[in-house]
């Protein structure tokens, strides 16, 4: 039976970035219309896939710009200082969440000292210094590569699956929240309001939309003709992770090795329910399939990176199960918060590796700006900001030792101080596929540097 209903706002997506927007607006008074689905398996979902770190620091790489460094670690810093606070606040649903201080980053390959460098210097910057320790120092860490270890202070771990089941608990509390479980299927203008249809058969109008559905927003635009946003494109990031039965469980606090091959590097993070948590792989889909399974390739590098790097008594553990989720990003790996082109409609999304810890930081900035537009406009999450989105050549130069990294996935590992030479070689291999117009159509897609190992995959095929 069709219905019609009306709400303040309507959020479409109810991850952890639509749960946190719905409690924030409605705790400022707003009544929201929360859309997503609330029961089942959630396929593909990000928040339930992930860690969940709260990576403040460790996620500065030694290549990256110091404006970038600036700009996200001061977003996060202010993150993680209310985190605590918003834990609270999801508790009066009925579900307090633990937060197990601090996070151990591990040096395993010579280059990952500059990594520890960089890290320790945007701690250091922010005023929570970290400390150097021998691996011996470090709880749960069971590794012959591992030499150094970096603590952070500032950082912590939480349960994603408590953290997501605490804010679902929450927002079913909220009375001024109508959680439809379903599907938003298009979003249109309807005079001076908004109308969000849903596959159940229910419309929602509201005076402004927010579109928080992470990877999926793309494909509700394009069923969404005349919603004009000029915003970014989201892309999405394939994450795969594993929940292990490790007994006794090894860590108390996260432990994890530095970014490398365009991912997050491995980490182990413990499960309230006495499960040990091992993730991420972190490669581009410019096709997400929700339902797709994991695959051989991606089971064998977090397998061997979780039991090589951080813990080899691992290989004894059971696996409990293995869980898909796509990232949210966009071209500058800043997230998209705020209003956009279109005056009724706001963007939460593309907060990529980091979306547990941002996910109140975000839900306030959305909250201020609902209650006063354009008040994020000069923002650096605005989706009105302009992006310079690099060209393939400087991608290429960029980032050729993560490409030899990419190649030597899993386990293989090269002589000392090869890395940059062999990505130097892939490199001018690749510089000869430029003209090629499906890798062109490919890097106009995804203009960032994790097309890269895409752009191997075409130039492997063709060269068969
Ligand atoms: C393996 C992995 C590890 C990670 N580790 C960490 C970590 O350690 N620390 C950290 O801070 N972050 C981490 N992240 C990143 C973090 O998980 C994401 O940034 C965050 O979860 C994104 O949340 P979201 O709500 O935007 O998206 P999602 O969690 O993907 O939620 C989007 C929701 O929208 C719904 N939806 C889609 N289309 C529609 C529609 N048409 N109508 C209604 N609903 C719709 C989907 O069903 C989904 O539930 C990790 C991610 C992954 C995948």
């Amino acid at each position: 039976m069709e219905t019609t209903r009306t709400a303040d706002v309507v959020i479409v997506g109810a991850g952890i970035i639509g749960l946190a927007c719905a409690l924030e607006l409605a705790q400022s008074g707003t009544s929201v219309a929360l859309i997503g689905p609330c029961a089942g398996r959630h396929p593909g979902q990000a928040s339930r896939a992930a860690g969940a770190m709260l990576t403040v620091f460790s996620e500065v790489e030694a290549a990256h710009p110091p404006e970038r460094v600036a700009i996200e670690v001061a977003e996060r810093v202010a993150a993680r200082v209310g985190y605590e606070a918003w834990l609270d606040q999801l508790a009066e649903g009925g579900q307090p969440v633990t937060l197990t201080p601090g996070v151990w980053v591990t040096a395993n390959t010579p280059t990952d000292r500059a990594e520890l460098a960089a890290i320790a210097a945007a701690a250091a910057g922010a005023g929570v210094p970290g400390e150097l320790h021998s691996p011996g120092n470090v709880p749960g860490l069971v590794s012959e590569t591992v030499f150094e270890a970096l603590w952070l202070p500032g950082e912590a771990g939480v349960d994603a699956e408590a953290l997501t089941g605490s804010a679902t608990a929450a927002v079913l509390a909220h009375p001024r929240i109508c959680w439809l479980d379903t599907d938003a299927v298009t979003v249109t203008e309807a005079g001076s309001a908004m109308r969000v249809a849903t596959a159940a058969g229910t419309t929602v109008t509201a005076e402004q939309v927010v579109l928080a559905a992470g990877v999926q927003i793309p494909a509700l635009l394009r069923h969404s003709p005349g919603l004009e946003l000029a915003a970014p494109p989201v892309l999405a990031g394939r994450g795969v992770s594993m929940v292990l039965d490790a007994t006794p469980a090894p860590v108390a606090s996260p432990i994890r090795t530095p970014n490398r091959g365009f991912a997050c590097g491995a980490h182990l993070v413990a499960r309230t329910d006495g499960g040990l948590y091992l993730g991420a792989t972190n490669r581009l889909s410019t096709h997400p399939v929700l339902d797709r399974c994991p695959s051989v390739d991606e089971i064998a590098t977090l397998l061997h990176d979780g039991t090589h790097e951080l813990n080899a008594d691992l290989r004894h553990a059971q696996i409990r199960e293995a869980r898909v989720g796509y990232r949210p990003y966009t071209t500058d790996h800043l997230p998209l918060v705020g209003r956009t082109a279109h005056p009724k409609v706001l963007l939460a999304t593309a907060t990529y590796r980091c979306g547990m810890l941002l996910a109140p930081h975000v839900a306030r900035l959305i909250q201020h700006e609902v209650d006063h537009p354009g008040a994020l406009l000069d923002h650096p999450y605005s989706p009105r900001r302009s992006i310079q989105t690099p060209g393939l050549t400087e991608l290429l130069t960029a980032h050729r030792t993560a490409l030899a990294d990419v190649i030597c996935q899993p386990g293989g590992s090269l002589p000392a101080g090869t890395a940059a030479a062999l990505g130097g070689h892939l490199c001018a291999a690749l510089a000869h596929q430029l003209a090629d117009p499906a890798v062109q159509r490919l890097a106009a897609s995804a203009p960032v540097e994790e097309v890269l190992p895409l752009l191997l995959d075409v130039a492997g095929r063709r060269s068969q």
